[in-house]
Order: C-alpha cells, then sequence, then structure tokens
C-alpha cells in the first residue's frame, strides 16, 4: 500500500459559552484521567465538563 499525502490545515474549535455568549471555554485539567474535563470560561468563570478538551484542533483539507 503506497503512501497517499494531502495538504491540510489546522482549525482550531473553540466552545462559546452558553450564559454569557461572549467567553470561550478553556480546559483547567487537562491531566485528569476522568472522563469529563472541567472547563471554565475565561470571561465569566462558568464551569462545564466534556469529554473533549477545548481549544482543539482538528485538520481539514486544504483548498
Ligand atoms: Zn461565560
Amino acid at each position: 500500500m503506497p503512501e497517499v499525502r494531502r495538504d491540510v490545515k489546522p482549525v482550531e474549535v473553540n466552545y462559546l459559552c452558553d450564559k454569557c455568549e461572549s467567553g470561550m471555554v478553556i480546559c483547567t485539567d487537562q491531566s485528569s484521567a476522568a472522563a469529563k474535563r472541567p472547563h471554565k470560561c475565561v470571561i465569566c468563570g462558568e464551569h462545564y465538563e466534556f469529554d473533549k478538551i477545548y481549544p482543539k484542533i482538528v485538520y481539514v483539507p486544504s483548498e
């Protein structure tokens, strides 16, 4: 099976706070082994738990 390559670009995915609707959440404990990671809004401090870590980077095909 030959290697195939294509150009991709990284895209940052953020979660916008549901409460203040202007802050992004950041993960406050990335080392936690728990499935749910604690996050908080950088503006109002609202706490969230996600099974992902925000901000996260995904790769999409470049144009
Ligand atoms: Zn907020």
